[in-house]
């Protein structure tokens, strides 16, 4: 299942990466439907670009996510919590595959990245 997932991001971060390249005077002929949407509705190429730029960085972090997650399969840590090494939940694994964290550090995380802010 991961492995899957983590084929379909590669490849969609390919698509993306050829059609963010093509910048300035070249078409962008890999431009996913939403962002070809904005862009007619804009007018703007510069939008689209901004997006995909946006979706490319998304998609990123998450097949780094994915790496991870694969990693400590391979270590037979997986399902476990980075920060306190407690199992995650099933729940959380089927809703997300690739978390690092249990729900009680995640919410934790995110306290912590709201306070920075
Ligand atoms: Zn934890």
């Amino acid at each position: 299942m991961l492995l899957d997932l983590r084929r379909k991001l590669t490849n969609n971060i390919g698509h993306l990466q050829e059609g963010a390249l093509k910048t300035g005077g070249e078409t962008v002929n890999d431009l996913s439907e939403v962002a070809a949407e904005h862009m007619a509705e804009r007018g703007s190429d510069n939008f689209a670009q901004d997006l995909m730029i946006r979706i490319l960085q998304d998609c990123d972090a998450e097949v780094c996510d994915i790496n991870r997650a694969l990693e400590k399969i391979e270590m037979g840590a997986y399902g476990l919590c980075e920060d306190c090494s407690e199992p995650i939940s099933r729940k959380r694994l089927t809703a997300l595959p690739f978390a690092r964290l249990c729900i009680e550090c995640k919410r934790e995380e995110e306290r912590r990245l709201a306070a920075r802010q």
